[in-house]
């Protein structure tokens, strides 16, 4: 067992974890890519071995579904670890730009080497996945890294424990298990980078403790991810698209659609579309949606709770249940939700929902349904779906949110191709791929200048005239 798992002392071995950690981030500094690649190798090759165990885990925490947890907790990392693989050597290779006049004679590369010792703290709703995708990153970077997985889902971060005591020493990569106190003091440490995924209000108290150490840190946040469905949009595709990317995972993701601004002439063909496209997916055979093997549930009595709460507090306040809206304490179980007639002074319109319910809203003109996205903090994610260019690179311009997707929903986290993440309140610095690879690595420019001579020679003191005529016409044409 790791001595920072005991209970007597956490903090004591938790800074000599650390301590042992950087240790081993020194030596890693200078280690190539091939040893980064036998490190992401081990990680395939356990999963390959534990891939049932993985979904018993995911059943055991919240009733995930066997296909889901394949699709959305072992797909991407596997994906990831293949996407790194292939490109690692190319990543880590530093990268020659080109030389401006005025610094004629020399050369410019940029090195990507390793931040050193990270923390990885992440949330419940993918425990598997968004624990070891940014675990991917670090290593490949070069990285050691302590990760603090969700109490939430305890069978997983368990699991996610046993994975790492099997594949690495403490002092190259450790689980820490534990809830706010131990991430508390995790949060105290010098970590050179802190990757946390979770929410807003507890993002603010991982940047907060990464300033008093100055640590680097990529925020994966959440936030109210809006759809816009234009006129002209197909709504028998677009339902189908928005009930998948919605109650994938019991809407416990991230950038699930979180609310629907529709045209308002379009209204009832999206519910109707709605209505269909749930019962073919998850009530083919008409014994209702609670029967479904593949509807996850809900994580713990105090979500079903709060969830239960926002459609009590929006009927009362004159939401229409246009779907939905049964529940179950004792599975916590809660059907798919559709509201209609919502208000920004119910809660439903004014937190993350996080659950499988669906408030939609109607506009008049695409200007209106611009300037409602633009009047809440910025999404984790828009989507847009309608067929006019215009309409869409409008959309584009004139909103801001950490990712967009045209004519889907959710997709883009499996394109390892694009940076992923937020913007302000939903999120800080990117992930995925290149881009994770990024946030583990310092970017060092590096000048390279000849023996004797020197770019500003003519420009040192005394400064003559010939230094001030050189100076203008630096100003002037550079
Ligand atoms: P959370 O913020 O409550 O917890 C996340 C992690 O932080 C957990 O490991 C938890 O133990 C720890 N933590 C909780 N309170 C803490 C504190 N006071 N100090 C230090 N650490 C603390 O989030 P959650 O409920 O696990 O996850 C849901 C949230 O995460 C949603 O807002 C969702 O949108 C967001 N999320 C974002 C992404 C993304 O990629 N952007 C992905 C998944 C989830």
């Amino acid at each position: 067992m790791l001595s920072h798992q005991t209970k007597e002392n956490p903090v004591f071995n938790i800074e000599q974890l650390f301590n042992n950690q950087k240790l081993t981030s020194l030596v890693w500094r200078d280690s190539s890519a091939s040893e980064r690649i036998d490190r992401l190798k081990k990680i395939t090759a356990w999963i390959k071995e534990h891939q049932q165990e993985i979904r018993d885990a995911l059943m055991s925490d919240f009733g995930k579904p066997e296909a889901e947890t394949d699709l959305s907790e072992i797909f991407p990392v596997t994906a990831e670890i293949n996407h790194s693989i292939k490109n690692l050597k190319k990543w880590m290779k530093p990268k020659s730009v080109s030389t401006p006049l005025p610094m004629l004679g020399t050369s410019g590369k940029i090195y990507f080497e390793p931040k050193g010792t990270s923390l990885i703290i992440s949330p419940w709703n993918y425990p598997f996945n968004l624990t070891i995708g940014p675990l991917i990153s670090a290593l490949s970077a070069g990285c050691t890294a302590i990760i603090k997985p969700s109490e939430l889902t305890p069978h997983t971060s368990k699991l996610v424990s046993n994975m790492i005591t099997d594949l690495f020493e403490p002092n190259e990569v450790a689980v820490v298990l534990g809830e706010v106190e131990v991430s508390t003091e995790l949060l105290k440490l010098p970590f050179d980078h802190i990757f946390f995924t979770g929410s807003p209000a507890v993002g603010k108290i991982v940047m907060k403790a990464a300033s008093e150490n100055l640590s680097s840190v990529t925020l994966e946040l959440g936030g109210k991810s809006p759809v816009i469905l234009d006129e002209d949009a197909d709504f028998k595709d677009a339902a189908e698209k928005i009930v998948w990317g919605k109650f994938v995972n019991c809407g416990q993701t991230c950038i699930a659609p979180d609310y629907i601004l529709v045209h308002e002439s379009q209204r009832e063909t999206l519910l109707s579309e709605m209505k269909v496209a749930l019962q073919k997916m998850y009530d083919p055979d008409y014994k209702g949606i609670e029967k479904s093997p593949d509807m996850a549930r809900i994580v713990n009595d105090k979500h079903f709770k709060r969830l239960t709460g926002i459609i009590e507090d929006a009927l009362s306040k004159g939401a229409a249940l246009a779907f939905g809206g049964k529940h179950s304490p004792h599975t916590r179980y809660i059907e798919p939700t559709l509201l209609t007639e919502v208000t920004d002074e119910m809660q439903v319109m004014q937190e993350e929902i996080f659950g499988p319910i669906l408030p939609i809203q109607t506009y008049s003109t695409l200007e209106k349904a611009i300037a409602y996205v633009n009047s809440k903090p910025k999404p984790l994610a828009l989507y847009y779906f309608g067929q006019n260019s215009e309409n869409t690179s409008k959309t584009l311009r004139e909103t801001s949110s950490g990712n967009a997707v045209i004519n889907d929903c959710v997709l883009h986290f499996l394109h390892l191709g694009l940076p992923f993440g937020g913007v302000n309140t939903s999120g800080i610095g990117k992930s995925h791929g290149y881009h994770g690879f990024l946030a583990f690595s310092n970017e060092k420019g590096v000048l390279k200048q000849r023996v004797g001579l020197n770019n500003v020679t003519l420009l040192r003191p005394p400064y003559g005239i010939k230094a001030k005529q050189i100076i203008s016409s630096l100003i002037k044409w550079f």
